[in-house]
């Protein structure tokens, strides 16, 4: 009795021997049950007309094979009536009728095949004890049979790609169980709208901004109201803000390009500290100057010979240059200045902060400052520092951000700045920020609409869309007015995204999950397996 109990075996089960073989254990059980009922007419019966043996593999012990060498009852059926004489006695706790294996290790190879699929499962049973093949695991897969389905009354509906990327599934998604409810092998409309129809509970459907899921709910699921996910919702405006800003910034390129160099109120020139450069030694600057009045000289006798009349191509003959550069010049309009010198990268660059900081705080000292920044690690000349701080007796250098900056972010990275919400934004960000919306009043207008658009959806603000929609209208944002007609064809949706607390954010998770498992299968599992694996997944 106790062995029985070790072995969870059901009541009414004794261990008769256990035998040791070379692949496991083989354990011989008797059925001591007095009496049971017909199969077919459920009569009990205790007349025992003999006995039957049954093999059954078992869930294996300390990783042995396990047999169960089974022997139950034949009884006779006492019920005039039924046409069953003799019956076999069953034991439904342990197997099913015509199992071979018991229904614990059947559970036990769905688990592993749901975990691992395929060969790795085997090979993985094979480890804990249990023989089964590649077969057997997937057909075990399939046989799971789908759970009775709970009414899902918040349905979340996305897509996901398998077969890379040549097709694609739709996952069904239970908001409130937050849990897989169902995959379906294509996103048409009618295929999600069949499914809808199936499932008249749904009361709610969160779906992506495309007009497929769009149209599966209002045909499939008219009852519900559809909600358009924020995430979605929040994509496309960041997509509006990048081309406004793509194109903001070509504007504030061309413009900065034409404005005179900024001087403060000293009449100084004021550079940014990225412009910091050395002050050139005496004989470079005299140099320079010289190829200078030679250019300026070849320039106006250019400029004198156009006016004469002559062509590009004779300029260029009589003057030994490029007909290309007498082109250039001519279109150009004014004196070209040849191009400043590329700045070389220099150790002076990480310093240049903090020299700066110190010059502004009165510290003239070259000889002071270089032994400040030697502590600090610099290991470049005192000259270099000298000549640094040559040049700001001519030039104020700020640290503040200058429009140059700008040029370093391009659309797909300033617009984060536009969108997310400024307390998360760290100071130089802020600064960047700040840069970006005085550099061009369209900017400064678009930040104001989008952090308004986003306010409303971080405080779930629905009911002030319409507002926000006429503020875009009356915009001279052409970018931000696209936006806001595709939002005008989805209203309802998107307002009802922006209001209510649900959202898809875990149909995005559960796309994941399903990328993982789909990942594990080497891509060579059909659409009915990975469903199996997705919605009954341990
Ligand atoms: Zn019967």
């Amino acid at each position: 009795m106790k062995q029985a109990a070790l072995l969870a075996l059901p009541e009414g089960m004794e261990i008769d021997q256990i035998q040791i073989t070379e692949t496991g254990l083989v354990v011989s059980v008797i059925s001591i049950h007095p009496q049971s009922c017909c199969p077919l007419c459920s009569e009990p019966s205790s007349h025992i007309h003999s006995h039957y043996h049954r093999s059954l593999k078992d869930a294996p012990c300390v990783g042995r094979q396990l047999q169960l060498s089974l022997t139950v009852h034949k009884f006779f059926c006492r019920n005039l009536a039924c046409s069953r004489k003799v019956f076999t006695e069953r034991i439904p706790e342990l197997a099913e009728p015509w199992a071979r294996m018991t229904s614990r290790l059947r559970e036990q190879i769905t688990s592993i095949g749901l975990a691992t699929c395929g060969k790795g499962g085997v090979r993985l049973a094979d480890r804990l004890g249990i023989e089964t093949s590649r077969n057997t695991t997937l057909r075990r897969m399939m046989d799971v049979p789908d759970d009775a389905r709970a009414s899902v009354v918040y349905l979340g509906i996305d897509d996901f790609s398998f077969q890379r990327g040549y097709r694609f599934g739709t996952i069904l998604v239970d908001l409130e169980g937050h849990r897989p409810i169902d995959l379906l092998p294509d996103r048409q409309v009618e295929t999600s709208a069949a499914w809808m129809r199936d499932n008249p509970e749904i009361q709610v459907v969160s779906r992506d901004r495309g007009t497929e899921y769009a149209s599966a709910a209002t045909q499939g699921a008219p009852q519900a109201i559809q909600v358009a996910d924020r995430f979605h919702v929040c994509k496309n405006l960041t997509e509006a803000t990048q081309l406004l800003l793509a194109r903001c910034q070509a504007e504030i390129a061309a413009s900065s390009k034409m404005e005179e160099p900024a001087h403060n109120e000293s009449g100084q020139p004021v550079i940014s500290i990225e412009q910091w450069r050395p002050k050139e030694p005496a004989h470079v600057e005299k140099a320079r100057l010289t190829r200078r009045a030679g250019r300026k000289a070849r320039y106006e006798q250019v400029m004198q010979r156009l006016a004469q009349g002559l062509t590009a191509k004779e300029i260029a003959c009589q003057l030994g240059m490029s007909e290309r550069t007498v082109q250039k010049w001519k279109a150009s309009g004014t004196f070209p200045e040849a191009k400043k010198r590329r700045k070389k990268h220099s150790e002076f660059e990480l310093f240049a902060p903090y020299v700066l900081k110190r010059w502004q705080e009165g510290e003239r000292n070259g000889l002071t400052l270089w032994h400040e920044i030697q502590k600090q690690g610099y290991t470049g000349s005192d000259r270099t520092v000298y000549r640094h701080l040559e040049t700001l007796k001519q030039a104020s250098v700020q640290t503040s951000l200058h429009p140059d900056r700008l040029h370093t972010f391009t659309a797909s990275t300033a617009v984060w700045l536009f969108v997310r919400d400024k307390k998360s934004l760290d100071e130089i960000e802020q600064e960047d920020l700040a840069t970006f919306c005085q550099a061009s009043p369209t900017l400064k207008r678009t930040y104001d609409l989008v952090q308004d658009f986003m306010q409303m959806v971080r405080k779930r603000e629905g009911q002030r869309l319409d507002t926000w929609l006429e503020r875009v209208a009356t915009s001279d944002l052409a970018e931000l007015q696209q936006f806001a007609i595709g939002v005008e064809k989805d209203k309802a949706a998107v307002k009802a995204g922006l209001t209510w607390s649900i959202n898809n954010g875990q149909v995005e998770g559960q796309v994941t999950k399903l990328k993982l498992i789909k990942r594990s299968m080497y891509g060579r599992a059909g659409f009915p397996l990975l469903r199996q694996r997705v919605l009954h997944a341990v």
